[in-house]
This record gives structure tokens, sequence and C-alpha cells, in this order.
């Protein structure tokens, strides 16, 4: 068996139709390839509840304002949970939590990455990244933030509510539901399992057609995130072939398994590449070259690929595969 999106049609952009289990699937804007997030409403004990909520920015203000009305969300929704800290997920919560005066939930680890950012690196965690990985991240964070502030696309924390945590029956929600928390891409990155219906509300953790970004950060985050993503896909990959998974970005699909054996070849194809490509002492930067190509990395982008090379040369780094040398204030790679 592979990967089977299921032929649902999706949602218009800023508009909601049925799925299975009850749930109403929605769409809203996302700037930028990704076009779109899918957030669901489900039953809750009397009327719904949210999970996920889009970016805060015009464009989702105003499906959000349509969709109180075709919705009835009005006096309807009861609670809103969150997968996970990225903007597209988060975005909206404080707003929404307030507009509709209902409590957002998420796990701690989520709540503790929402409160800090990537800016929040204290001068030591810089130096020692710098030092260690040989790349001065608050560089690469100024060119980022040229390209848009991060900051503005989130509309707050929310007001502390029970954190979501691991294998806990989601209470807020009619039908049996339970989360499990993974690490990797995310802090604490939040999955809903119903598993009577044999359906899974995957986030970020298990996309149909893309990759989750992996990355290592400064001062935050998991100390070896590459391997906490392979542990979840593990988890993921459990499920039955049969479970429908329901995806932040694109088609709902079948095919847990598969997936998540194709995204972990992924992973390991790049670590061997990496390995290959050192067999002569390399930069940091090189490393970044070899695995995304001469492309203009700018912006954003140059962080998620650095970001993303770091946790992979982590994971190797780690397990003795990579070595580090040091040389005249300049950090080298070599295969041991
Ligand atoms: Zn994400």
């Amino acid at each position: 068996m592979s990967l089977e999106p299921l032929d649902w049609q999706p949602p218009a952009v800023g508009t909601a139709v049925d799925a299975a289990g009850d749930l109403r699937w929605v769409r809203l804007p996302v700037p930028g390839p990704l076009g779109h997030i899918n957030v669901w409403l489900a039953p809750g004990r009397s009327g719904r509840v949210l999970i996920d909520t889009g970016m805060n920015q015009p464009e989702t203000h105003a499906a959000w304002d349509s969709l109180t009305e075709s919705e009835s969300l009005a006096d309807g929704l009861e609670a809103i949970l969150v997968t996970h800290h990225h903007p597209d997920h988060f975005g909206m919560a404080a707003a929404l939590a307030s507009r509709f005066s209902v409590p957002v939930r998420m796990s701690a680890p989520a709540r503790a990455a929402a409160q800090g950012s990537l800016g929040s690196a204290g001068a030591n965690a810089l130096r020692e990244y710098r030092e260690t990985w040989g790349v001065d991240f608050e560089d690469l964070l100024l060119r980022a933030r040229a390209a848009g502030v991060f900051e503005k696309l989130t509309s707050g924390v929310p007001a502390a509510a029970p954190p979501i945590t691991d294998g806990e029956r989601v209470a807020e929600l009619r039908d049996p539901w339970r989360a499990s928390v993974h690490f990797g891409h995310a802090e604490g990155h939040v999955c809903l399992h119903w598993q009577e219906a044999q359906l899974t509300i995957s986030g970020d953790q298990l996309l149909p057609t893309i990759s989750s970004n992996i990355s290592l950060y400064p001062g935050a985050g998991s100390a070896d995130p590459l391997a906490d993503f392979l542990a979840s896909l593990d988890r993921l990959g459990a499920l039955s072939a049969q479970t429908i998974i329901l995806p932040a970005h694109g088609q709902p699909f079948r095919g847990a398994p598969w997936r998540a054996r194709q995204l972990r070849a992924g992973h390991e194809r790049r670590l061997a590449q990496l390995l290959e490509f050192c067999r002569e002492p390399r930069t940091t930067g090189a490393l970044v070259g070899e695995l995304f190509g001469a492309r203009n990395l700018e912006g954003w982008n140059s962080l998620l690929a650095y970001g993303e090379t770091l946790a992979h040369v982590r994971y190797l780094h780690v397990r003795n595969g990579l070595a580090r040398l040091a040389q005249g204030g300049q950090v080298h790679w070599q295969r041991t």
C-alpha cells in the first residue's frame, strides 16, 4: 500500500465543508507556496471545538468574520485546541479566544515555545551556537526579519488553560479523541486520534506531500530534533494503514505507515549525502549548499535551511558519524 489521497473536495479558502466524524474541514489563507492551512471544527460537549486557528493577518481575520456567520460560531464555540506554536496554527488563537471568550489549550512545551521566540535566545546560547556549529544565528535572524516580521503573525499568547498531555482523552471533545504529543518539528506538537473511527488530526507532524521542517536553533527546542522527529514518525507510522490522516496542509489521506517510512527514508538520504560530502572537511555553509543547492536562500528560507542542515549534522555528530574540527576560528565537519 502507498499513500492514498482521499477524493474529498476541499473547501475553498475561507469556507468549510463536512469531513469524517462530524468534523467540519475549514481552509484558511496562508501566504507563500503553502497557500492554505486546514483547521477543524469538531463537536464539543454542547457546541463546537476549533482545532488550530490560522495566521494573524488581515485575510484570516476576514475569513473568521465570514465563518463566524456561516458556521454559527457566535455562541457555538466552546474551546480552541492548538497543535503547535507555529504562526499558521497558533497565530489567531489569542484573537479568537477573546472574540469568543473561550479557553485555548495546547501542550505545556508548545505554550513555552509560543512564549519564547526565535529571537529570545540569550547571548550565551547564541555564542555557544556560533562556536559549536559555526553559524552566526543573529545574522541569519536579522536577514530573515528583513523579509518579514514573524512576531506580527501571531496575536499574542492567550491566557493559560490546563495543558494537553500525552495520552489524554480530550474532555472538550464529544467523541473519544486522545492526544499524542510529539517533538522534532515543533516542541510539544499535539496530534489527535479517534481510534475507533480511524481518524487522526496530524497537524504538521505527518503531511502528505511536503516534509516538515526539522531545525536546530540556539537555546530553544530539542537538543536532537531529528532524533525526536524520527521517533515521532515511528509512533505515527504504527497507526493502521486504514487510518484517515487529516493533515494541516494538503489533502486527507490513508497510508500513514507508508508515508512515515517515506519521510524517514528522505532524512536517511540526507544523512548519507552529508557523510559522503564530508569525506573532505567542509564548513557548515558548504553543507547547507550541498543539501539545499546553490539557489538563493533568502530571508526565512535561509534560516530554515541552516536550521534543517544543523539538525542533520547534530544527529550525525552525537552518533560519532561526523567529527567537528575547529580550525582558525572556523568550524569544519569531517566523516569519522
Ligand atoms: Zn509547523
